[in-house]
């Protein structure tokens, strides 16, 4: 089966690099699934789980912070501001990040930066889910 090279690259370095079958991503405008030999593509990413499948059909889940998503023909990056494996991720402090952004969106103070703390919640539950659905 051929296969494609993924680079999954944050700001504090590159988080996995493998040859995969195939990847699952979840961009702004929906999911899609890239095999090798795929077209020239950037896209958005939404705050998600992306999926690399592996040619002995295992898989492993990668919760990105959103970012992009740039597709070659031999070549798949996934960059993005912070991305975790399911195995990696600190449940604790996800839990934690979790609690402090609900207790931001519920507080009235006017110091509060919603937009932020709505990202914030964001993220916590998607590595929550990641976590929990793969590990
Ligand atoms: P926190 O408030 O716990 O820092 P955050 O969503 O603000 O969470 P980010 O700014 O997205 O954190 O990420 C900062 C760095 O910490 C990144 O390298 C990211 O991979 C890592 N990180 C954040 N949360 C976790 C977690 N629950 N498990 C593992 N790594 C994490």
């Amino acid at each position: 089966m051929s296969t494609v090279q993924v680079n999954i690259v944050t700001p504090d370095g590159p988080v996995y690099d493998a040859e995969v079958a195939m990847v699952i991503a979840k961009t702004i405008s929906g999911e899609i699934g890239i095999l090798p030999g795929h077209i020239p593509l950037v896209a958005p990413l939404e705050i998600s789980a992306a999926t690399l499948k592996f040619p002995d059909g295992s898989k492993k889940v990668v919760a990105v912070g959103g970012g992009f998503i740039e597709v070659r023909p031999d070549k798949i990056s996934i960059l993005s501001p912070a991305a975790e494996v399911a195995e990696n991720i600190d449940i604790a402090r996800a839990k934690e990040a979790k609690r402090r952004a609900e207790e931001r969106l519920r507080s009235k103070s006017d110091d509060v930066d919603f937009k932020r703390a709505e990202i914030a919640l964001k993220r916590a539950i998607n590595r929550i889910k990641v976590y929990e659905e793969n590990v």
